[in-house]
């Protein structure tokens, strides 16, 4: 099946291993992403788009140790 790109839409990607969960990613994004109980992050949003893009950004600009990344999300 041809995946097709979404153009408005952008995917936050967590590199899980180099995740440290000091929660910054939290802090700048609160409605997207979540520590759980076990300082595990959880993303809740992982489809964004409109102004959720730019809290997404935020979330990746202030990670530490570049654990998340947006990349442009795919439809099946
Ligand atoms: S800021 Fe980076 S290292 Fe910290 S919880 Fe978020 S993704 Fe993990």
């Amino acid at each position: 099946m041809t995946a097709i790109l979404k153009e408005d839409t952008m995917r936050i990607e967590l590199d899980r291993p180099r995740c440290e969960g000091h929660g910054l990613c939290e802090e700048a994004a609160p409605d997207l992403m979540h520590l759980d109980d076990e300082g595990e992050l959880v993303i809740d949003v992982v489809d964004v788009d409109g102004a959720d893009i730019a809290r997404a950004q935020a979330a990746v600009r202030v990670c530490p140790v570049a654990a998340l990344r947006l990349a442009g999300a795919e439809t099946e």
